[in-house]
């Protein structure tokens, strides 16, 4: 649970400090609606992302399940600003499978609240290798950093891309090209 009135004041206080007028017609609403944006865009704080994926189903399918390009917001934490884009997730189950839905919701989760894109593809990866014990399992993420569009034209639409790996599906093992190849096609 955020405290949108402390919320409120911290922003009404950074509109002060960068020499603007908070009471300016445009500006007197704008704490409350800071407000209600950071208590949707940090919903995942106080969220236990392994019980998202608790529901699972016994399946004997041993071939690459992937899913590609989910997309995601995220903030980063350095700046508060937003990083965007695509987490593809490959995994080669070990008699357990999880729905798309449920992947979908932990990217979620673990989206909102303040991240780092290196630390949210090791989460995802650590978490479907604990909760469904793959054979092996990648995760790989594209998106671009407003942090750094920002600071210049040349940086617009440069992607970050991290990658993280367990089991079989090692960076080093050719299972892991194979998963790449079908992420990286364009759809
Ligand atoms: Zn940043």
């Amino acid at each position: 649970m955020v405290d949108k009135g402390k919320i409120e004041s911290a922003i009404e206080t950074i509109l002060q400090a960068i020499g603007e007028d908070s009471n300016r017609e445009g500006l007197l609403a704008t704490p409350e609606r800071v407000a209600r944006v950071y208590e949707e865009i940090f919903s995942g704080i106080n969220i236990d992302p392994q019980a998202i994926l608790q529901t699972t189903f016994n399946e004997e399918y041993s071939g690459l399940v992937t899913l590609e390009r989910i997309s995601f917001f995220s903030m980063c934490e350095h700046h508060l600003l937003p990083f965007y884009g695509f987490v593809s997730i490959g995994y080669i189950p070990n008699g357990k499978i999880a729905g798309l839905s449920k992947f979908v919701r932990l990217i979620d989760v673990l989206s909102k609240r303040p991240q780092l894109q290196e630390r949210l593809t090791e989460q995802i990866v650590n978490l479907i290798d604990l909760v469904l014990s793959p054979e092996g399992v990648a995760v790989i993420i594209s998106a671009e950093h407003m942090c750094m569009s920002l600071r210049g034209v040349n940086k617009v639409g440069a992607t970050i891309k991290t990658v993280a790996s367990r089991g079989s599906l090692s960076t080093q093992n050719d299972r892991f090209k194979e998963f790449e190849t079908i992420v990286s096609k364009e759809k």
